[in-house]
């Protein structure tokens, strides 16, 4: 701890990111990022963004991003938040909806980042406890004065809630924001998004990331009611004016217009989720159901810290959470299918057989 830095400083915790290793090639399946490359037209259009203009600062209200999204979900420009990755997003949601005095509730098992922006902006929280099977006690979240955020599918354990569960949250919290983050919602099923008309406090966020191909351009947004998106962007405007660069503007906006393509490389994760998910429960392991990009499991004759290790050295990389509750589990990204494979081989010679 060095002696210069500020209380602040000293009293975080900031959120420890997935490995990304440098020299030896690894089967990457440890940060939910998608095996399948990006659209052709997102490339393109990042290269035909690379010119001279790029001397000048970005659009800071990035007004053609907005509008492709709005496009997308059928809302005003004016519904859209966009930021540097959801990550940011959400950095930025969290001081302009909560504060230190009531606590803002998420569940007990869930994205750890959550935990690190309330400890920058001092946001007081309190967790609510997921069932035994991760399972969300919807009734459990009704009237939270402090605000809430829930995952949906939830990381990391993959399992997803119909809309009507998210609407009964929201009727139960008219007085706060219900943030629900839909990082992994394009391989479950339909977006919160479709609420936003009925509800003043809901607030939706999404990524370009994981079902679009695109975590190295750090794009991600928020959808809601004007009045909500404005509180995200006096934030921004306290922070940093011009969070997206032209590449990833563009880039961005390409992406959001190729809807043939996010449905073919949604559809390709989600047969290989399913087709893992049988095989991993044929080998012993308990699958929790996945939603998501990844899958969530634990076998009771391994200690998943150690398969981690032992994997890694077989190179191939897979998430563990030193976290209570969850640290006999990993959190196994869904690659390719020949990625899956060797996943699928080397974890078969590692497990015990009865
Ligand atoms: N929410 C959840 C639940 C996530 O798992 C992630 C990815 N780590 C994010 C948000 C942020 O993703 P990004 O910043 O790449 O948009």
């Amino acid at each position: 701890m060095s002696r210069y830095w500020s209380d602040l400083a000293r009293a975080l915790k900031p959120y420890v990111a997935g490995e990304q290793p440098s020299g030896r090639t690894y089967i990457k399946l440890n940060t939910n990022e998608n095996p399948y490359p990006p659209s052709p037209r997102v490339l393109e259009a990042v290269k035909n963004a690379i010119n001279e203009r790029l001397r000048l600062y970005p659009d800071p209200e990035c007004r053609e991003l907005r509008k492709s999204i709005a496009g997308f979900f059928n809302l005003g420009m004016d519904e859209v938040f966009v930021g540097n990755g959801s990550d940011e997003v959400l950095a930025f949601a969290f001081p302009a909806f909560f504060g230190p005095d009531k606590p803002l509730a998420w569940p007990d098992t869930t994205y750890t980042f959550y935990r690190t922006i309330a400890g920058l902006f001092r946001i007081g929280y309190e967790t609510v406890p997921l069932s035994e099977d991760f399972s969300l006690p919807v009734e459990r979240f009704f009237g939270k004065s402090g605000g809430i955020i829930i995952p949906n599918p939830n990381a990391p354990s993959g399992r997803y809630v119909p809309l009507e569960a998210i609407r009964s949250i929201l009727d139960h919290n008219r007085d706060s924001v219900v943030i629900i983050d839909e990082a992994y919602v394009d391989f479950a099923g339909p977006s919160a998004a479709a609420l936003i008309p009925e509800y003043p406090n809901l607030l939706v966020t999404q990524t370009l990331s994981k079902s679009r191909s695109l975590a190295g351009l750090r794009v991600g947004f928020a959808l809601g009611q004007a009045d909500l998106i404005r509180g995200i962007d006096r934030v921004k405007n306290c922070i940093n004016a011009y969070t997206l660069d032209p590449l990833a503007l563009a880039g961005a906006a390409a992406a959001l217009q190729d809807r043939a393509y996010l449905e073919e490389t949604v559809e390709k994760i989600r047969r290989t989720r399913a087709r893992v998910s049988e095989r991993l429960t044929a080998l012993g392991f308990t699958v929790i159901p996945s939603q998501a990009n990844f899958v969530f499991i634990t076998h009771p004759r391994a200690r998943a810290a150690s398969l981690q290790q032992q994997l890694k050295e077989r190179g191939i990389l897979v998430r563990y959470f030193n976290e209570p509750r969850i640290d006999n589990y990993l959190r196994v990204s869904i690659g390719t299918d020949t990625e899956m494979d060797a996943f699928l081989q080397e974890t078969a010679e590692l497990v015990p057989r009865e």
